[in-house]
């Protein structure tokens, strides 16, 4: 069992942190329903106790339903002749926790302190992140435009902070970058200011190593003295009560000093149950951008974008095969194509959609999500209320008629069917019906837009 949970454990948390804080935990007696875990400091046991003593509780009752209860304890044998053996990349954790740091003894001998390898505050900004980089759409022109205002004037009333928020790979930390990016030219109107970016994760593990290190005070006034302080994926935060503290006053400290923050989470502030009520309040009171998945023309915007800069030439048909293909994620999107660029410069052949479909094989069979036909035109009749049946029947007016065409689009996008194959499902009709449809419904999504947008949805519906 132990084992089980110790793996479960470390994938949940990832290996960094699971080195830091559970490496060390040692399994103690088993008394009914309860169950001792021992760590060898006090730092340790009360860290864990905050941060995984819920999860620990819920793993080990999933593992052996009789245990309602984890005791968290130091190890008895904690003393100089029975220490833990050091991890070999010095992660370890041995330090008081935040609120008596001062009055702790230093690192003790048995353990490497967390020392960092960048010793900067902030993370390196990406170059290639700018705002020249990143193609603005519907989804995401609120979001840019905030960016941009943030950029050119920081700590403006109503942009402070500015929250931005969104799926996976939708450019967030893109703009984050871009927008640190702008304000650190040294070309800038007004002069560069001093900007720190990093992610949420980083932030804490800092905090840690500085209460370790017993370095809070110069860590709290490193960023209280940059002008602009960006965290991203502050979602990492929830559950992590110290960190969330320590950033809350930081946050109100700046604020009040009049700098300016940054944020990006997955959710908005209100979403972010786990966050401090007070925290999510503050965040939300200055400018919430939301960027919406991507849609088919972003996507191919972005494709176009990027397979231009290249310089190898892409045909539009790959193009659309891929905003088609991969559509959640815009950075899985550029993987693909990048992939693809690799392999033509490699083997200097020009790149098809034959090949296309053989070089990202991989790629595109997990995105293949085993739509079926009868899917697609039960959300297609429901969409325009039409009965199913009407997906098969021979009837012609143009309330069924256009429905059944999309219908028949979708699944020629969506499945994996033969033309025939589709046409069958469709009361048996030829397969020049179906690509008859297909590019009816093509033209009519270029001619109107309301139409196209009705496409788009079911298409998302469909794909989600
Ligand atoms: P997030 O932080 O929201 O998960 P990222 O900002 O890391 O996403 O974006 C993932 C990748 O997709 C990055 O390489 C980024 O440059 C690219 N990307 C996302 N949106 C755009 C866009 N609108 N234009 C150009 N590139 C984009
Ligand atoms: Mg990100």
């Amino acid at each position: 069992h132990w084992a089980r949970i110790c793996a479960r454990l470390q994938l949940e948390v990832g290996e960094v942190e699971y080195r830091t804080w559970l490496r060390q935990m040692t399994l103690g007696a088993v008394d009914q329903d309860e169950i001792t875990l021992y760590l060898p400091t006090r730092f340790l046991r009360d860290w864990v106790r905050s941060q995984y003593g819920d999860r620990l509780g819920a793993l080990w009752n999933a593992e052996v339903a009789e245990i309602r209860r984890v005791e968290l304890a130091l190890a008895p044998d904690h003393s100089a002749n029975a220490r833990p053996e050091p991890p070999e990349d010095g992660m370890t954790a041995s330090e008081p926790r935040p609120a008596m740091a001062a009055s702790l003894p230093g690192p003790s001998s048995a353990f490497t302190p967390v020392v960092e390898k960048n010793s900067d505050l902030a993370a390196p900004l990406d170059p290639r992140f700018s705002f020249d980089g990143f193609v603005v759409g519907k989804p995401n022109e609120f979001a840019y435009a905030c960016a941009r205002r943030v950029a050119e004037r920081p700590s403006s009333p109503g942009f402070n902070p500015l929250f931005l928020y969104g799926g996976v790979g939708l450019g967030k930390t893109h703009l984050m970058h871009a927008v640190g990016l702008e304000l650190t030219r040294p070309d800038r109107s007004g002069g560069a200011v001093s900007v720190a970016y990093m992610s949420a994760e980083k932030f804490m593990y800092r905090f840690i190593a500085a209460i370790r290190s017993q370095q809070t005070m110069e860590f709290k006034e490193q960023l209280r003295s940059v002008d602009v302080l960006m965290i991203d994926d502050l979602q990492f935060l929830i559950g992590k009560d110290n960190t969330q503290e320590e950033f809350f006053h930081t946050f109100n400290a700046l604020v009040d000093a009049g700098k300016q923050i940054v944020v990006s989470a997955d959710k908005s502030p209100s979403d972010l149950s786990g966050l401090e009520d007070r925290l999510r309040t503050r965040l939300g009171c200055g400018m919430v951008a939301d960027i919406h998945a991507t849609t088919f023309e972003l996507r191919i915007s972005i494709l176009e974008a990027k397979a231009q800069a290249s310089g190898v030439a892409v045909p539009p048909k790959v193009l659309e095969f891929l905003a088609h293909k991969i559509t959640t994620n815009v950075r899985e999107l550029e993987g693909a194509l990048n992939r693809l660029i690799a392999h033509a410069n490699l083997f200097g052949r020009p790149v098809t959609l034959e090949a296309t479909q053989e070089v990202l094989h991989d790629i595109l069979k997990a995105h293949d999500r085993r739509v079926t036909i009868e899917e697609i035109q039960r959300k297609v009749s429901e969409h325009w209320n039409i009965r199913l049946t009407d997906m098969s029947s021979a009837r012609r007016a143009r309330a069924v008629a256009r429905p059944r065409q999309v219908a028949m689009y979708l699944s020629k996008q969506l499945t994996s069917r033969s033309l025939p194959e589709i046409g069958r499902k469709f009361g048996n009709r030829d397969h020049t019906t179906v690509m008859h449809a297909v590019s009816r419904v093509q033209e009519l999504m270029t001619t109107d837009s309301a139409f196209a947008e009705d496409v788009e949805l079911l298409r998302r519906m469909l794909e989600s």
